[in-house]
């Protein structure tokens, strides 16, 4: 491979994601080549152990070659047809019905995207037209909260909190709302968690008596939040929001695109708090990063008046429910639930690495080592044990991500915190690999920034 003019092309060429794309054209682009369970090798021939799973998603690890196989089967059997004009493939129908069977309680009906992204903006119109058809056009404010991260097309940026984001292309779109989310480390004060968890879910009750509940269509949050930091919430606090939407008579969407499929422990994140969003939408661990899929789960009170007031459906894909994705998304599942990684990961795995998280916690520059499950974050500081963030945000989480790297180490950094969510068949070996290569990272952070105590 000429990583050179690949480098060339790409600046020439390619523009990237969320990438401020002039830097990265002088630096060079990154070229990863391989990936075998937790590892990927970049073009250099470098080892990467992996602790962020692609971007939240390869959750049974990398070289399965079974998602390979059952993607070329699909292909020479039927490379794609499509579920409009009453036709659909086996493997979407089938997908359907495991995700049904897969869901807590009622969340009994899939509408299949190509992403998370579509799939909530499949939500923004179809709660819209669930209200509208139940002789309530006016109930169709959607209520998200500042930093959430649902997605980057105009309905998923604008449901999302991301002020960045909103700043570019006039978003948020009109009759969406915003509260602000838990975050303990950054506004919990030295109050109880419970109580705080109450605090954070009446904001959710103040905007909508604020708004009048007849014109709040729903509330959308995810779980965990993802993209900021890894914030997670207090145990009670999405009980305590189900609790005001039923109220009010407000829908519940439940963002699980990053919690879906065993990323908190439990298979959903709102097992793991335990709480009954009538609407779930997923992505990322669905395929496991394999190939791209999303999907909507209803419950059979929203199926309901969709199938008996909706009339037709104006909403659709070219690639909703594709045979190939669904097939993928199948031998998946089927390797999940088979070979028990999911309950492994939870029983096994997440409290050794809760554990070795925790004691990265103990670092001179480490303000707080949370985690729910296989996914969590630690908060970088200036003055241990103080909460107080670094006065220019982002300089020392962008160059600890950088050291990390050159580790063999790949953590993701938001602002100042670095986020871990490895594939979900990280072994206690590779663990304590993560460990060794977080602590050494961290110290070689620490003294470049003259951090005390290192
Ligand atoms: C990644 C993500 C999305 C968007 O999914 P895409 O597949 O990138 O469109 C939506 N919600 C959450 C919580 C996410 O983490």
């Amino acid at each position: 491979m000429d990583i050179r003019e690949l480098q060339r092309l790409d600046a020439a060429h390619h523009l990237h994601p969320f990438n401020d794309n002039a830097a990265l054209a002088k630096r060079g682009t990154r070229l990863l080549t391989r990936g075998e369970g937790c590892h990927v090798w970049d073009a250099d021939g470098n080892r990467l152990l992996d602790a962020f799973a692609g971007l939240w998603c390869v959750n049974v690890g990398y070289g399965r070659r079974e998602l390979g196989e059952v993607a070329a089967k699909q292909m020479q059997d039927l490379a794609y047809y499509n579920s409009f004009f009453q036709c659909t493939t086996e493997p979407t129908v089938r997908l359907a019905a495991k995700l049904a069977e897969l869901m807590p309680h009622d969340l009994n009906h899939a509408f299949f995207t190509n992403s998370g992204s579509e799939a909530n903006d499949t939500i923004l119109r179809m709660v819209r037209h669930f209200w509208a058809v139940q002789d309530k056009p006016r109930k169709n404010i959607f209520i998200g909260r500042h930093n959430g991260y649902h997605g980057s097309t105009v309905a998923g940026a604008s449901l999302g909190g991301m002020k960045g984001m909103h700043k570019q292309g006039g978003l948020p779109i009109p009759d969406i709302h915003h509260i602000d989310p838990p975050f303990w480390f950054g506004d919990g004060g030295d109050l109880p968690e419970e109580e705080y968890g109450r605090i954070c879910a009446q904001r959710l009750e103040d905007k909508i008596l604020e708004l009048g509940a007849d014109r709040v269509a729903a509330f959308i949050g995810e779980p965990v939040m993802g993209a900021i930091g890894v914030w997670i919430p207090p145990r009670n606090y999405w009980q305590e929001i189900e609790k005001i939407c039923r109220r009010h008579d407000v829908l519940l969407v439940a963002d699980e695109v990053i919690c879906g499929f065993g990323r908190t422990g439990e298979w959903f994140g709102a097992q793991t708090f335990d709480f009954r969003p009538d609407i779930m939408t997923l992505a990322k661990g669905i395929t496991s990063g394999y190939i791209p899929l999303g999907a909507v789960m209803f419950n059979d009170r929203v199926a309901e008046v969709l199938a008996t007031r909706g009339g037709e459906l104006a909403h659709g894909y070219t690639y909703s429910g594709h045979p190939v994705c669904t097939a993928v998304a199948l031998e998946n599942i089927r390797i999940l639930q088979e070979e028990g990684i999911v309950e492994r990961a939870r029983d096994h795995v997440a409290p050794y690495l809760a554990q070795r998280w925790r004691e990265l916690g103990e670092h001179p520059l480490v303000g707080e080592a949370r985690i729910v499950g296989m996914v969590g974050a630690l908060e970088l500081v200036p003055d241990k044990p103080g909460r107080r963030g670094f006065a220019e945000k982002g300089v020392v989480g962008t160059r600890c991500r950088d050291i990390a790297l050159a580790n063999g180490l790949i953590l993701r950094a938001t602002n100042d915190a670095m986020l871990l969510s490895p594939p979900l068949v990280i072994t206690r070996e590779e663990v304590d690999e993560l460990f060794g290569k977080a602590w050494k990272s961290l110290d070689m952070t620490a003294r470049e920034f003259g951090i005390a105590g290192v």
